[in-house]
Formats: structure tokens, sequence, C-alpha cells
């Protein structure tokens, strides 16, 4: 894991001693990035009391506890990863990964989002692809009538959809499904699947489509977004779904829980999003996070 921070040293103690600056401390934002990537946003407060020389070593101490808490956060709690892709090179990207790394498993698929130049002959790659010993689903696929507007759009990535849960048929995988504000059309294309199972991530079925997918057999699957103060529907469902059908996601870098609404989603964050589930279930956060973490295990045939 490589670290990198987005502030240099001499443009910190430009800002912290800039003309008229008279505040006794100042509190820097330092981005800290992890392999090149956008990371967390760490506040640092240094005195302009003091020199140069007594700042830069508070400051090289002070990143040097950040880098350990970052990377403390980061594994704490992560036992096992499932990553899926949505669209041939993704789902590439997500077997390598899956091949690097014993901890991280792989779905492979098409998202309804990313169907512009797809052709339904794609789908020959996904089941090569499905194939790898380390690919336990298919996903994300499904209909999003949120982004997807125009009638043909919506009624190629139906056909789409309903090859893939065939696909998963064939294959005997699990299937991840994103459903969004298309509830009816994927209620009615899994219906058809009778020898599919599979998991609706990121949840917003009402307790009625709910109850119905749970007869099935399937999963549901929450991210932070259960934590967000107009969260109506998923609470409700929650309360009534046995807690042996829930999963916990991160759909990162999305969906980032209350306090951190907003920010990149990672799965240091899902503790939280348990919190909400376990006060809805009057569970503890340590059961919730065991008994998902089975369903997980279990769902994705994961040791
Ligand atoms: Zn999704």
């Amino acid at each position: 894991m490589k670290y990198t921070v987005s502030l240099k040293e001499n443009h910190i103690f430009r800002r912290l001693y800039r003309k008229g600056n008279t505040a006794a401390d100042s509190r820097l934002a330092i981005y800290v990035r992890r392999n090149g990537r956008p990371g967390n946003r760490l506040g640092l407060t240094v005195s302009t009391k003091v020199g140069h020389a007594v700042v830069r070593n508070r400051l090289r101490r002070r990143l040097r506890e950040i880098y350990r808490l970052h990377e403390h956060q980061l594994v704490r709690g992560v036992d096992l990863v499932v990553c899926p892709g949505c669209d041939l090179e993704s789902s590439r990207q997500c077997v390598d990964l899956a091949e690097r790394y014993n901890y991280i498993y792989a779905a492979v698929g098409l998202h309804p989002e990313n169907l512009e130049g797809a052709s339904l002959s794609d789908l020959d790659a996904i089941r090569t692809m499905a194939g790898h010993p380390k690919v336990r689903a298919i996903g994300e696929v499904g209909l999003d009538y949120y982004w997807v507007k125009a009638q043909e759009d919506r009624a190629f990535s139906r056909d789409f959809f309903d090859a893939q849960l065939s696909l998963a048929e064939e294959l005997d995988l699990p299937v991840i499904v994103h459903d969004r504000d298309a509830h009816k059309d994927c209620l009615d294309i899994v219906r058809a699947h009778p020898n599919a199972r599979g998991v609706f991530h990121c949840c917003a079925l009402s307790a009625e489509d709910a109850k119905v997918v749970l007869n099935w057999g399937w999963m549901l699957s929450f991210t932070g977004n259960i934590t967000f103060a107009n969260a109506k529907r998923a609470p409700e469902v929650i309360r009534c779904a046995p807690i042996e059908r829930i999963m916990l996601e991160t759909d990162a870098p999305y969906m980032a829980p209350v306090p951190h609404r907003g920010e990149r989603c990672d799965s240091s964050l899902i503790p939280i999003t348990a919190a909400t589930v376990a006060q809805l279930k009057g569970l503890t956060v340590e059961e919730v996070l065991s008994i998902t973490m089975d369903n997980g295990k279990r769902f994705f045939n994961l040791t």
C-alpha cells in the first residue's frame, strides 16, 4: 500500500505563515491518497507561534500517525471482499484482483447503465470469465430506470437482464441485482427465472415487494443509505426481514453512512450501517456483523 499526501510541506508552510495570519493555530486539510486514489480528508492543527523546524517535526509525527490510523481502519474488520464488475473491462479487472489477493472474490456482468455499444454476444466473454474459480456471482445486472430513460434502451436492458439471469441459472451462480426505479419489471423478469437465486443490492424495495423476493428465497442487501434521515422504506423492510436474509455492503465509492455521507465509502464504515440494523432488529452490532458476514459467506460460497 502506497500513501501520498497531496499538500507539500512548502505549501503547508506558505499557508501557515502567510502574511496576515494572526491565528495562534491554523487548521489544515490534508488529503491522504492511497495507491494514487483519493482517500480521506484529514485535519491537522499546527501552531504559528513556533518555528519551522518544530512545525516540520510535528507535521511528520502527525503524518506517521495518520498513515498508521488509515492503514488500520482499512484493514480492520475486512476479511473478505466481493468485487462486482459492471462491463467487460471492469469484470476482467475484478477477476485480476481476485487472482492477486486471496481475500478478494469477483462477480462479473453487464450493468444496465453500461450497455452502450454492448451486444448479447458479449455474454460469451462473461460466461468464460465466470468459469474462473474465484468468480462467485453474476453481477451487477438488472434495470435502472433512473438513468436509462429511452424506451428502446430500457427494452435493451431488459433483454440483458433476462439473458444474464439465464446465464446464472446455467452456471448455478447467484446474481447481484441492481434495481433502481424499476421494481415491477425487475420482479417480473426474475419471476420468469425460478431457478435463479440472488440478492437485491442497495435494496429499495417496498415491504410488499421485499416479501415476494424473500419468498423466492432471495437475499436483501443494504448500504449506508439506511442511516440517512430520509430513509423510510429500508428500515421497514429490515424490521420485517429475517436477519439470516440480510447482507450489508459498501456500494463503494457511494452510499457512505451518516456522519460520512457524501464521502468515499469503504469497508471500514460497515459497522456504522450495522449499528442501524442492530437498532432495528434489537441485536448488538457485533451480532449483526457476525450474522451478516455468515450470510455473505453462505450466499457467495466463500471459505
Ligand atoms: Zn448498483
